[in-house]
């Protein structure tokens, strides 16, 4: 079996903050989940595409060209909500209408995300008010997920920490998998016990060219030991 793709499409980013609240912005907390549900993907085998690893612009425009081109099983797009009256709470996410394997997997996003204590507002057809490029305009299955509302009091606490945005990321992935029928591999032990330190990190969006960057000083250096990692698994100690 050929291995499945995954494309996370990250909400807003750059001068586009999103909706703010509680004193978070969307911008920043689709990235943390999405680098989160990335990697978990990635640990359970599944091959994946990311629109941003970092805070800057890349909006549908640019990511529904991205994606197909990509030739994603699932595209995913991750948000957060919010309402005027601030009243609103909970999950929900967008489908194409009439279109029942994304119904499918909206379904299993918004029951997997509610098992965290938001509630279930469900699945909702992408149409009217909420018509969504990123849902209507990508191949695969697509699916736009509001993970939860970000000037709501009651979802707060869902999201207010980094761990939270992890499970929440996790949580997203787990879903997908058991869409796909991909066996969820919840975390890769630790491997080597070894720590490197790192004196210069290159960031390059696309994999193949980090890891041609990474060759290339590998056979400029024979004594160094360049090799690619997600930004996201680098994680400073403090000293
Ligand atoms: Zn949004």
């Amino acid at each position: 079996m050929s291995t499945e793709k995954v494309y996370i499409g990250v909400a807003h980013g750059g001068a586009d903050a999103g909706a703010i609240g509680n004193g978070f912005r969307e911008s920043d907390l689709a990235l943390r989940v999405s680098l989160h549900c990335d990697k978990a993907l990635r640990n359970s085998g599944i091959a994946t595409m990311i629109s941003r690893i970092s805070d800057v612009s890349f909006p549908s425009t640019q990511k529904i060209p991205q994606a197909n081109a990509f030739k994603p099983d699932v595209c995913l797009d991750i948000h957060f909500n919010s309402s005027a009256t601030g009243s609103g709470n909970g999950v929900e996410s967008f489908y194409t209408p009439n279109n029942a394997e994304e119904a499918k997997l909206a379904n299993i996003l918004c029951a997997g995300l509610s098992k965290l204590g938001l509630a279930n507002r469900g699945a909702k057809p992408s149409q009217g008010a909420f018509s969504f490029g990123m849902v209507l305009n990508t191949t695969g299955v697509s699916n736009l997920v509001e993970c939860a509302f970000i000037n709501s009091p009651i979802d707060k606490k869902y999201y207010d920490t980094e761990e939270k945005l992890e499970l929440i990321g996790r949580t997203i992935a787990k879903g997908v998998c058991e869409y796909l029928g991909v066996e969820f591999v919840d975390a890769l032990p630790e491997k080597t016990g070894l720590y490197a330190v790192v004196k210069q990190v290159i960031a390059l969006r696309d994999k193949d060219n980090a890891r041609s960057e990474a060759g290339i000083h590998n056979r400029a250096d024979p004594n160094s030991f360049y090799y690619v990692v997600s930004v996201d698994e680098i994680k400073p100690l403090r000293l």
